[in-house]
């Protein structure tokens, strides 16, 4: 055995040579089932991170569930394939060569456009690439050759294709329609984009006269400036106070317009003066009431949000200086009646946090909730059908009712943004005759007029366009390729809350828009999980809501409170393994994760713990190989399958127990895995492996080792081995390095994670094993204390009495050894009576156990353990009574939750009445 394992764990050194030799081996790359071959798969898209982007908790949290269910995916031999890619990120990449541009003192708009997008690229080649080499040596076990850019030639025909089809249905549209525009970003952003915050601000009331009478209606707005652009009064039908007044106008103070009153429900009678301005131009109900009533709409500000020519005489200031100026004014005229301070959520653009302007102008938008000419349901229609019929499912359960209430309201998507970077919209405008051609390729001339002056529209389309359909486009659409029919629908997807409706419902919106009739090759589908499913063209089957990563004080880490954890530190401190090892401890589903660095070092230290048990463990096999006693061709002639410890030969209670400990976490590690429980799956790993097999397991063979047995040497290698593979998607690099090592640096196969994850085989699981062996873990944990209590010298052997039954006599006797050794003992003597009132003592259910020791025992000491002990035993059997006498816990709680309560509440009964005795005896 090449057992040449530094003294020293360090994770620095390892983890960069195995991240780079998975990288240049190619080992996560997969190829594509043939057609019909009956080949599980797994797939998994991996969100793309911004090519902007550099790693942040949430992606360190998001790509070790997502690394932690691949791995474990492809060592049961399922044909994985993680898709990874940067998206292109039409605002962020913009924003962010243009502040470079503006520190060389230059600017776009003097570059022109091709300059400034040839710009872009040279950015992204040098700099786009960095997040993704991050994931590299984080040693994410993606499949590299398939790495995408979402601006790739052929995911942008896929982007062409999809925009082209929709429109030919009639689903994309241009209009006019009140947006969001951000003055700063000069673009048009989603509702998404927005954010809105509670703000003081003031409530301003205008008298505005009625024509050819001395009388005014008075209405209130937040936003004076935008009465410049008021082309209606309205009023409801409904209103007395305002019946005298129907079919009249009113003068629009300032701009002496001539303004129309109109009879409409945006008047609401109980609110104010129950008259309100319209502006169609500048309010998205106003916009609406404007289409009503056929208005004319006036928009009086520019893209900077600076008044415009229809503005009169504030043309040309900024609108919050045009708000002052009017007030002035209407107070000058004596319109204005009063201010009123007013809670009122602004919107702020999410980017630039630039106060957003609901502006009316010209988009292209997605009819979302319209049948497409053809027929058939809308796009959100069969987007809330695919999950109502549980063709996908979502954990937690509760973010589905999230997605269809978003859903069941959700409006049409503007998708053009007024940017450069981006997919450019395929329509051309015909100067001469202003047909607009929406086409694949550009068309060479008018297919109305036949003239050749054709102008591309200047717009992009928003970044969730294209991401939308990655599930699709990654794998090859619009053609149909192999990659499709075997790997689409992916199997899973995970990400944040925060993207639920950006992304994840626009991907099922865009699925299962353009691929239905798909069937993924039956083969493959009936060989992979989940069955049951029919619908095929839904981009998931399963979509993971990550947690979010908070401090250790559970706040949201932010920049402006300074308590960003980079995940590169992190990593640089303690090491990649035990930086995941953290994350995936504390990744319960549906629950925050307060991250603290203490907890990472607790990791550290159990990979430390694992590298030092390995050491020890090669140490003897290097000795016993030298003697010729044993050799690793004993060890690699077991055979390699999935199911328990192959080759195991289970002779004493020790190897029993650890076969059958290791097959039952095999059992509970899956089933925590298959329902995304990453917490409990890797502390069943971390506590198996430090808990039972380095402190316990090591401990209780190490004198057949040195006795030089056979089966103990195969055995403690075995057992390692399976340890290393079972941890193995925990901890990728350190079980790399070790389990190369349990191979003399000739493994079976290129790399860990390229072997058999551990299943459970039941038969070699014994209760009987794991019962007998707590008894002696009970007994030799007890001495210890009762030792420790007794300040008995370590050198010192104490001898011991026991009180047991028969059987566990017989299991003690069979053991006393270990007993002797770990417990420091010499001499163990069976007693009839009960030891309960013997002064150093312990008692159990299935044993007393008294330390002979001379040395007067502390009797008040003694009083206050028992004290303590029978405080603790009576909590807890209050608890298990109240518990057991609650009927709507009775009624609800599994039958093994309440079997192993009643059987839990005799045993404390039995060691309550042993304690009580043992004080009554002290005094
Ligand atoms: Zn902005
Ligand atoms: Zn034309």
């Amino acid at each position: 055995m090449a057992h040449d394992l530094p003294k020293a764990y360090d994770p620095s050194a390892i983890e960069h040579r195995w991240a780079e030799y998975w990288v240049k081996e190619n080992l996560f790359a997969i190829d594509t089932p043939k057609p019909g071959e009956s080949k599980p798969v797994f797939t998994l898209l991996l969100p793309p991170p911004n090519v902007t982007g550099r790693l942040h908790m949430g992606h360190m949290l998001n790509q070790t569930e997502m690394d932690i269910i691949v791995r474990w995916h492809r060592m049961r031999g399922f044909a994985t394939m993680w898709l990874p890619g940067t998206d292109h990120a039409g605002i962020a990449t913009q924003m962010m060569v243009e502040r470079q541009l503006a520190k060389e003192g230059k600017n776009r708009r003097d570059m022109g456009r091709e300059a400034f997008i040839e710009r872009v690229w040279a950015w992204r080649k040098e700099y786009g690439g960095a997040i993704l080499d991050q994931m590299r040596r984080l040693g994410a076990s993606v499949d590299w050759p398939r790495e995408f850019f979402t601006m790739d030639d052929n995911l942008s025909r896929a982007v062409r294709e999809a925009f082209v089809r929709l429109h030919e249905e009639g689903l994309i549209y241009r209009g006019k329609y009140i947006v969001n525009w951000c003055p700063r970003c000069q673009t048009a952003i989603s509702d998404l984009e927005v954010v809105h915050e509670e703000t003081q601000g003031k409530l301003y009331e205008i008298r505005y006269p009625v024509s050819g009478s001395g009388e005014f209606i008075v209405v209130a707005t937040t936003r004076p400036e935008t009465m410049l652009g008021d082309t209606a009064i309205a009023v409801n039908a409904n209103d007395d106070r305002y019946k005298h007044l129907h079919g009249k106008s009113v003068i629009l103070p300032l701009m002496n317009r001539e303004i129309p009153i109109i009879l409409d429900e945006l008047a609401n009678p109980e609110f104010g003066t129950g008259a309100v301005k319209v502006t169609p131009s500048h309010d998205p109900n106003d916009f609406q009431a404007g289409l009503r009533h056929n208005l004319r709409q006036i928009d009086v500000m520019d893209d900077r949000a600076r008044m415009n020519e229809n503005a009169g005489k504030y043309a040309g200031l900024d609108r919050f200086e045009a708000r002052e100026r009017v007030l002035d004014d209407l107070r000058e005229q004596n319109l204005l009646v009063a201010i009123k301070d007013h809670v009122l959520a602004i919107g702020k653009c999410d980017r630039c946090k630039t106060i957003v302007e609901p502006k009316a102008s010209t988009q292209w938008f997605v009819a979302v909730n319209k049948t497409p000419k053809g027929g058939g349901k809308s796009m959100a229609q069969r987007a809330i059908h695919v999950v109502e019929n549980g063709e996908i499912d979502f954990v937690p359960e509760n973010y589905a009712k999230t997605y269809f209430e978003w859903m069941r309201n959700i409006h049409d998507w503007c998708i053009s943004r007024q940017l450069w970077w981006g997919h450019r919209i395929p329509a051309w405008h015909c100067t001469e005759c202003r047909e607009t051609i929406v086409a694949r390729e550009a068309p060479a001339q008018c297919t109305k007029c036949q003239g050749s002056r054709l102008e591309q529209d200047t717009d992009v389309l928003d970044t969730w366009f294209s991401s939308g359909l990655l599930p699709m486009s990654a794998m090859g659409w619009p053609d149909k390729t192999p990659d499709l029919a075997a790997f689409y629908p992916t199997t899973l997807l995970i990400t944040g809350f925060d993207i639920l409706f950006f992304w994840v419902a626009r991907m099922i919106m865009m699925g299962c828009h353009f691929m239905q009739g798909h069937q993924q090759d039956a083969a493959i589908k009936n060989a992979s999980e989940p069955a049951g499913r029919k619908d095929d063209s839904v981009p998931f089957r399963s979509v993971y809501i990550h947690s979010l990563v908070r401090d250790a004080e559970r706040q949201k880490m932010s920049k402006t409170k300074g308590n960003v954890l980079d995940p590169i530190d992190v990593i640089k401190q303690y090491g990649t393994d035990a930086t995941r090892f953290t994350l995936a401890s504390m990744a319960a589903p549906g629950t925050d994760i307060a991250f603290n660095p203490d907890r990472t070092e607790g990791y550290r230290a159990f990979a430390n713990k694992i590298w030092n048990a390995a050491r020890f463990v090669f140490m003897n096999v290097d000795q016993a190989q030298q003697a010729g006693t044993w050799s690793l061709a004993e060890f690699a002639k077991a055979p390699h399958t999935d199911k328990g410890l192959p080759g195991f030969s289970a002779q004493t209670l020790e190897d029993r127990w650890i076969l059958s400990r290791f097959n039952r976490v095999a059992g509970e590690v899956h089933d925590a895995l298959a329902g995304y429980r990453f917490h409990e799956a890797s502390h069943a790993v971390y506590h198996f492996f430090w808990g039972e097999f380095c402190d316990w397991y090591i401990e209780l063979v190490k004198p057949r080792l040195l006795a030089g047995e056979k089966a103990a040497f195969s055995n403690v290698v075995i057992a390692l081995e399976g340890a290393l593979r079972m941890l193995s998607p925990f901890m990728p690099f350190i079980t790399e390095e070790i389990w190369h090592a349990v191979y003399d640096g000739k493994p079976p196969k290129q790399s860990i994670a390229l072997a058999a994850y551990p299943q459970q085989d039941s038969s070699q699981v014994s209760p009987e094993a794991e019962t007998e062996m707590a008894i002696l873990q009970d007994l030799i944990v007890a001495v210890r204390n009762v030792r420790a209590e007794l300040k008995v010298e370590t050198k010192q052997k104490t001898p011991i009495e026991v009180h047991a039954d028969e059987q566990v006599r017989t299991m003690l006797t069979t053991n006393h050894a270990a007993i002797e050794r770990l417990a420091n003992v010499e001499g163990m003597q069976f007693v009839a009576e009960s030891l309960a009132k013997a002064s150093g003592s312990r008692t159990s259910t299935r044993f007393d156990v008294r330390v002979v020791y001379e040395k007067k025992i502390d009797l008040a000491a003694e009083r206050e353990r028992l004290n303590k002990e029978i405080e603790r035993l009576e909590k807890e059997l209050a608890n298990a009574n109240r518990q057991l006498g609650n009927e709507g816990f009775l009624a609800k709680a599994p039958a093994q939750v309440v079997d192993g309560l009643r059987k839990r509440q005799g045993e404390n009964q039995v060691v309550l009445d042993k304690a009580r005795e043992a004080l009554a005896n002290l005094k």
